[in-house]
């Protein structure tokens, strides 16, 4: 029996162990509105003068490390922090474009805590942990005073209020925005904040330094190894608590819209020492990206959710039709978002606006090469607002669209297709961000906490913030207060562990010398990923991914070639490191993806869907969070199940019609 005979053989369950139930033990059992504010109350707190004492290390510069290295700096704790770019404010949070969410209600549009509260949970397919949600929707108000405070050019409407605008799955506008570039402004408010503490002393920043290890000293999360990328040097750093900023993985999928650099190293290295991983299969493939055009491309471009506002999404009513847009009349076009949606219409969330794109370009009416696209309009738009007011709003995705596609979309509509955008899933955390290794705490993206199995648009910006300026600073405090720990050196036998697997891992890919490229192993994963993983899983189509990631993994570690050497800049070792982790974590996802036998969000499991085609839960028996324990290298990864329980928003089946 070949090895995909016996797999195709073999029941889900033989991918895993099932472990012990898991539960966050940090939230307060009192009721949601006052939870965050008891728990704040019970942590333990330092004082000024010891803080002096404690040391902490921060993985990370995005907004959500920045925002957290800038606080716990200021408070006065020995920061340590890293990141791989060359400036803290290269991270890719730079990239966002359309906005960030809080529940000012400045519209006076009926919006409330309590609203966005409720928006989120439904969102993200009643799969998030309420008490995170409800916290991280109070914290926004804090979020927008804070950016202004910081000087962020926010968009102010004619009376001088913050402007807002809607994202997808909301009937209000709550979203704050800075033209098409919110992230690079937030980041640049949280970089200053950063700098400011870093000529203060309390932060010392090395950038081009990767986090290649964690260490973990007598069950504590104390200190990482680090390689320097310009040196090649290793050298392990501790501290008193390590936070993980790291990011999402998207880039597992080789094609996506985030930077090139993002990648999994930090929190899978993590996760191999004992942090639980939660819900890796719950990706998030957004709506309006510009579609692929070649074999060529390493990236994928995002046109910003904000162009919802205006935009009306719509292909042909006939397969048939290939006349150019503009020829063709009212009567021959499907606003399929608008027809089928008609209360949120094209602001629908991104997992069910994405699945009917791909519907409509399956039923074969897609436009553009390959009927893979469907047109963003905004021919009414500039109609009824007039081109100087769209351009106002969206002047610069305009130009971005421009310049990529060589069309003009104020002549005619831009032409879009989903792409994979953003990952719902990360470490596991409880209420205080902590994961499953005490003294390893993780924020933003790289966490899993906040959105369950869909993300709503301009909620990863708010969540990022939230964590770092007013969520950690509040709960790693209770940690440290039982600090300082003992010191530890580099003769620590668990640091002289962690440094020579680091030394041999990078020896063994630089070794194996053989006829493939790294890229040309992560663009053939990305593709069984996308095929298997992405917008449509079947237990059929998850066995096969299985057998192939596998496969392919043994052919990597043997045929990979990896040119220079350890002791100088070498982007390709660089990425050798970051794809062998991609292997490990997309088998886990499809794991993870192959055993959640429901659809929930952008988790789509064919057999799993209402006759007009919608995911279909299955609350009786998945209304968990799955955390994935590392069973060690060639062994089964056990799953430990966190129950889900809604008190205050009641489960049902969504619904945008
Ligand atoms: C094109 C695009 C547009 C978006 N627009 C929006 C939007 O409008 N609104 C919204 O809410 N969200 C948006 N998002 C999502 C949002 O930008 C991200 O989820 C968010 O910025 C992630 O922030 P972060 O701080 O968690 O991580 P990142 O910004 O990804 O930062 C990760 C940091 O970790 C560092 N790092 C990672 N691994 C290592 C390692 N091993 N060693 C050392 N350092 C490491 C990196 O150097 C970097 O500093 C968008 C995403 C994309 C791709």
């Amino acid at each position: 029996m070949t090895n995909s005979e016996l797999l195709d053989s073999l029941d889900a369950n033989s991918f895993y162990i099932e472990g012990a139930e898991i539960a966050d033990s940090k939230a307060p059992k009192v009721p949601i509105e006052r939870r965050w504010e008891d728990r704040r109350f019970r942590a333990r707190l330092v004082n000024p003068a010891n803080r002096r004492k404690l040391s902490v290390i921060i993985v990370g510069t995005g907004l959500a490390g920045s925002s957290a290295a800038a606080t716990l700096g200021e408070a006065g704790y020995n920061v340590t922090c890293f990141c791989y770019q060359d400036s803290p404010r290269r991270a890719h949070s730079i990239a966002a474009q359309g906005g960030i969410n809080a529940a000012k209600n400045y519209r006076n549009d009926g919006d409330s805590v309590y609203r966005l509260f409720y928006d989120t949970v439904k969102g993200g397919d009643f799969r998030a942990r309420e008490s995170n949600v409800y916290r991280l929707a109070e914290v926004s108000l804090q979020i927008i005073d804070q950016c202004v405070a910081q000087g962020v050019p926010f968009a102010r409407e004619y009376g001088g209020l913050l402007d807002n605008r809607s994202f997808g799955g909301v009937q209000v506008s709550r979203t704050f925005y800075a033209r098409g570039q919110t992230g690079q402004q937030l980041l640049i408010g949280a970089y200053q904040s950063l700098e400011r503490q870093i000529a203060a002393g309390t932060v010392d920043m090395y950038t081009r330094h990767e986090m290649l290890e964690l260490i973990v000293v007598d069950g504590r999360a104390r200190g990482v190894v680090i390689r320097d990328m310009v040196t090649g040097e290793i050298e392990p750093y501790f501290a008193d608590a390590v936070v993980l900023a790291t990011g999402g993985y998207s880039n597992v999928f080789f094609l996506s819209t985030n930077a090139m650099g993002c990648n999994v190293t930090a929190t899978w290295r993590a996760y191999r020492q004992g942090a639980y991983f939660a819900n890796p299969c719950f990706t998030q493939i957004h709506p309006t990206c510009i579609p692929v055009s070649g074999d060529y491309q390493s990236k994928l471009t995002l046109m910003s959710e904000s162009l919802r506002n205006d935009g009306r999404i719509w292909v042909p009513k006939s397969g048939e039709d290939k006349r150019d847009p503009g020829e063709i009349p009212e009567e021959g076009r499907d606003y399929y978002l608008e027809r089928m949606y008609p209360s949120f219409g094209n602001l629908v969330p991104r997992d069910i606006a994405s699945r009917a794109a791909k519907n409509v370009c399956d039923e074969g009416r897609g436009v553009g090469p390959g009927g893979l696209g469907v047109y963003l309009d905004f021919a009414d738009a500039i109609a009824r607002l007039g081109r100087e007011t769209v351009e106002t709003k969206y002047g610069n995705l305009f130009n971005i669209y421009a310049q990529i596609t060589g069309e003009d979309p104020y002549q005619t509509p831009m032409r879009i297709y989903p792409a994979v955008h953003y990952t719902m899933g990360g470490l596991w955390v409880d209420y205080d961000l902590e994961s499953t290794i005490p003294g390893l705490y993780v924020t933003g993206e790289a966490n899993f906490s906040d959105h369950g199995a869909n993300r709503l648009g301009a909620s990863a910006l708010m969540q990022g913030l939230g964590d770092g300026y007013f969520v950690l600073p509040n709960t790693i405090c209770d940690y440290l207060a039982d600090g300082p720990f003992p010191k530890i050196d580099k003769s620590h036998p668990a640091v002289s562990v962690a440094l020579d697997a680091v030394g041999a891992r990078i020896d063994k890919l630089l070794s194996v010398n053989g006829s493939r490229t790294v890229d040309s192993f992560h663009k053939e994963l990305g593709r069984v990923m996308w095929d298997y993983c992405g917008m449509e899983r079947s237990e059929d189509g998850l066995r096969k991914a299985l057998t192939r990631i596998r496969e392919l993994k043994k052919e990597y570690w043997s045929d990979v070639k990896v040119l220079g050497t350890n002791d100088e800049l070498n982007q390709a070792l660089e990425r050798a490191g970051r794809v062998a982790d991609f292997f490990e974590l997309g088998e886990l996802m499809c794991i993870d993806a192959l055993v959640r036998r429901e659809s929930c969000g952008g988790h789509f499991r064919v057999e799993s869907q209402t006759p007009d085609g919608e995911a279909l839960r299955n609350d009786d028996e998945f209304a968990y969070v799955s955390a994935w324990e590392f069973g060690g290298d060639d062994e089964r990864p056990i799953l430990h199940k966190e129950p889900l329980v809604y008190e205050y928003v009641e489960l049902r089946q969504r619904s945008y019609k």
